[in-house]
């Protein structure tokens, strides 16, 4: 019972029992080490109290001894349950940190550095298995105008559903994160250069498809993406295939903009 997922969190274990005995068992459950804790009471006859610290070294949280009083009995339990609710209390807050510290707020996509860093774990592992990855940055066309046409608010709604459309437009497998005011970099994983501007190409129409509205107003959101990708280059950093992915970037925009553009060989070269 102590070793699945939904195990009981708080548990009165004999310590003399038949194989595995009460320490035993209190090991093994310390040596799980998830994240739901187990509350462990030790239940000792009273002549075997030198084995006490034997049993707290084992993991247990507390013990009582045989026979027990039942007054008793309640009161370690609640101190038991008072525990865990801190404990489970504490590892909420963790996991609300922790997507904090690795999302956009406003979009709710990965941040620069969680997308980043998904990337450079992604091109370890696609290295390892032989296979390319790609990378695409799309940033929205003339996004100045909005905000300076319209405002702040409407410029942040139209991130949000351009994310939104965007993330839509990629497989579960793939990812996108924001990494600038109105820059995302998407990660196009086991994709080879044409692969990726696959990928570009899906995420530039979901946006020029159809305008987008809000209230009373019609708004036309297009993007340019550039692409770049390891397969041709499988020597290459991550910094590489992003200068690349920019440098294509740029001659989208210099192309009239709403529009994809592949990496050339020296894209990714440090000037
Ligand atoms: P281009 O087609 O060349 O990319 O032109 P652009 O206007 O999109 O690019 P530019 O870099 O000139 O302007 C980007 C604008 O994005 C400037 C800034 O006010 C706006 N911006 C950046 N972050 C945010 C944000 O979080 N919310 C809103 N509403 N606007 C933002
Ligand atoms: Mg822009
Ligand atoms: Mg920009």
């Amino acid at each position: 019972a102590l070793e699945r997922d939904d195990a009981p969190q708080l548990v009165v274990l004999d310590w003399e029992m038949p194989h595995p005995d009460g320490p035993e068992v209190c090991r093994r459950v310390r040596k799980r080490g998830t994240d739901r804790y187990t509350y462990v009471i030790l239940l000792t006859a009273r002549n075997e109290k030198a084995d006490l610290i034997a049993g707290m070294n084992a993991g247990a949280d507390d013990y009582l001894t045989k026979p027990f009083d039942a007054y008793e009995l309640e009161a370690r339990l609640r101190a038991g349950i008072r525990v865990l609710e801190l404990q489970n209390e504490l590892i909420a807050t963790r996991e609300i940190l922790r997507i904090q510290a690795s999302r956009d707020p406003l979009t709710g996509l990965l941040n620069r550095r969680a997308i980043i860093e998904k990337v450079t774990t992604e091109l370890h592992r696609v290295r390892r298995e032989s296979r390319p990855m790609g990378v695409a940055i799309a940033d929205l066309d003339s996004f100045k105008q909005i905000n300076d046409t319209y405002g702040h608010a409407a410029g942040d709604a139209v991130l949000v559903e351009a994310a939104r459309r965007m993330r839509a437009s990629l497989r579960p497998y793939d990812d996108i994160g924001r990494t600038g005011g109105e820059e995302f970099l998407i990660l196009a994983s086991g994709c080879d250069l044409a692969c990726a501007a696959g990928v570009a190409e899906r995420v530039r129409a979901a946006l020029d498809r159809d305008p987008m509205v809000f209230n009373t107003t019609t708004f036309s959101v297009t993007c340019s993406v550039g692409v770049a990708s390891s397969a041709e280059h499988p020597e290459r950093d991550v910094d590489w295939l992003i200068r690349a992915a920019d440098a294509a970037l740029y001659r989208a925009k210099a192309a009239g903009r709403n529009a994809v553009r592949e990496a050339s060989a020296l894209d990714g070269t440090e000037f």
